[in-house]
């Protein structure tokens, strides 16, 4: 035995792929996984498509504790809060038992953020993050027929999907004036909002939640001054990173409210790095890929690459993740939405003001049936030219193309340089001759050009 003790806190996307890859770089050694929640190694993001039937909560859930333990060595402690953290004895304390460890992953990712009004404790006011969250979920579905979701963002919209086509009546209320803010130009996500709304799913557009109204159940929700009738009502409302246990150590929190990190997911304690302890997944702030700061990723893509990062390095082996453009997509019943590297609003956060280039095309050649438009926009740097960011809404094959633009702006291409080394296979049931990727850079380049 190399008697390596690691420690994992948190069994989501991070903690597992932690979990599974210290075990890996160090076979001697010995993990621990402990969880508050009761189901482990599942995606919440499936959570949505269970409502209308497309997959079984059975199905969502890869392993179990005891697969865990027999099959790779692991041990998971479920339904256990960690409730001390001590750093210089090395030990957590979970339950009645106390873990010294030689490394500490922290996983412990995010919680949903609900406004703070008046109803939000109301029975059948709900939140979607885990498993157990869906399952109760389920039960109040059986009998609503109104269901209000507060928030346009992707999960709200991906619920809000699932619901209706499980036949109820749903209602988006929203208190930006567009869905999927901050990642979504309005232009794109304006596409979207339009199929949806033609899909039956009706949004209410810059009206901040007020108050769940009810006696004991929520019945209604006002917003901007109206109500809306609720036999359940759903926070989507976004998430923040779940900051109990690095505050118990006094770890270093950056700017966007989440862990700070060093590249191999290690934290820090007053500008220090702490011996022996990483952070990873949604409970952390990383590194941009597209400008000089930090971002939020907070996606299942990036938990699990920053999970096997610092679950390696716990095992003492060098392991690096670098920086992230977040690409992220959205399957939304004939429609699909995805983005990558900053949209308009982020980079304007960033103090940037991107010039754009924007073609609707076609998924299939002119000619060859079932091909639906698809509108891709790419954004760039006005003063480098460098491709900063890139959206793309069409009726399918969006996620391959987010892929590899974020491979080109990982890359640092500048639009001139995409528009001369840009190449795309093509055959009629999957794209046009020339790709509509390609044509939006050709926009592109004739913005910047003037
Ligand atoms: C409905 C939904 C849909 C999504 N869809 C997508 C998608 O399509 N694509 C995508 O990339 N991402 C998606 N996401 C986001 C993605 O699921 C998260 O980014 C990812 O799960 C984060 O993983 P994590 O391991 O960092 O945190 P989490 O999954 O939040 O896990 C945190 C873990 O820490 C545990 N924990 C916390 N505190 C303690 C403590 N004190 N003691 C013990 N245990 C503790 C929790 O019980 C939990 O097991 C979706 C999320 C949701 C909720």
């Amino acid at each position: 035995m190399s008697g390596r003790r690691i420690v994992v806190i948190g069994s989501g996307a991070a903690g597992m792929s932690a979990a599974s890859e210290a075990k890996r770089a160090d076979p001697e050694a010995a993990v621990t996984v402990i969880t508050e929640d009761s189901d482990i190694a599942y995606s919440p993001c499936a959570i949505p498509w269970v409502f209308e039937g497309r997959t079984t909560w059975d199905a969502l859930v890869m392993h179990d504790a005891a697969f865990y333990g027999k099959e790779r060595g692991i041990e998971v402690v479920t339904e256990t809060s960690v409730s001390a953290v001590d750093g210089e004895k090395r030990s957590v304390t979970a339950g009645d038992r106390e873990y010294a460890y030689d490394a500490l992953v922290i996983a412990t990712g995010s919680t949903v953020f609900v406004p703070p009004i008046e109803g939000k404790d109301l029975e059948n006011v709900y939140t979607i993050k885990t498993v157990r969250d869906g399952k109760r979920l389920e039960q109040a579905l059986k009998d609503a027929r109104h269901v209000v979701i507060g928030g346009a963002g992707v999960i709200g919209l991906e619920a809000a999907v699932a619901l209706r086509n499980a036949g109820k009546e749903v209602t988006v209320i929203e208190m930006m004036d567009q869905a999927i803010p901050r990642i979504a130009d309005p232009d794109m996500a304006a596409m979207v909002q339009e199929h949806l709304e033609s899909a039956g799913i009706r949004f209410v557009m810059k009206a901040p939640i007020q108050k769940v109204n009810g006696t004991g159940k929520a019945e209604s929700v006002t917003a901007a001054g109206t109500d809306y009738p609720a036999d359940v009502v759903i926070f989507a409302t976004g998430v923040r990173a779940d900051l109990r246990i690095p505050r118990m150590l006094e770890l270093d929190i950056g700017q966007l409210n989440a862990v700070v990190t060093a590249p191999n997911m290690q934290v820090y304690r007053r500008g220090r790095l702490v011996p022996g302890v990483f952070a990873a997944g949604d409970v952390v702030q990383c590194q941009s890929s597209v400008v000089s700061g930090p971002t939020m990723s907070q996606l299942g893509s990036t938990a699990v690459k920053q999970g096997l990062v610092a679950g390696r390095c716990a095992a003492g082996k060098p392991a690096s993740f670098g920086a992230t453009a977040s690409p992220w997509v959205c399957s939304l019943e004939g429609i699909e939405i995805g983005g990558t590297g900053m949209s308009a609003g982020l980079a304007s956060w960033y103090g940037m003001t991107p010039v754009s280039g924007k073609t609707t095309g076609l998924t299939r050649a002119r000619y060859y049936p079932g091909g639906t438009p698809m509108t891709v926009k790419l954004l760039a740097d006005p003063a480098s030219h460098r491709i900063v960011g890139a959206q793309i809404v069409a009726g399918e094959d969006v996620t391959g193309r987010i892929n590899w633009l974020t491979s080109v702006i990982n890359e640092g291409v500048t639009a001139e340089d995409f528009a001369v080394r840009a190449e795309n296979a093509y055959c009629p049931p999957t794209n046009m001759v020339r790709d509509t990727v390609l044509a939006a850079a050709d926009d592109l380049l004739k913005n910047i050009e003037g």
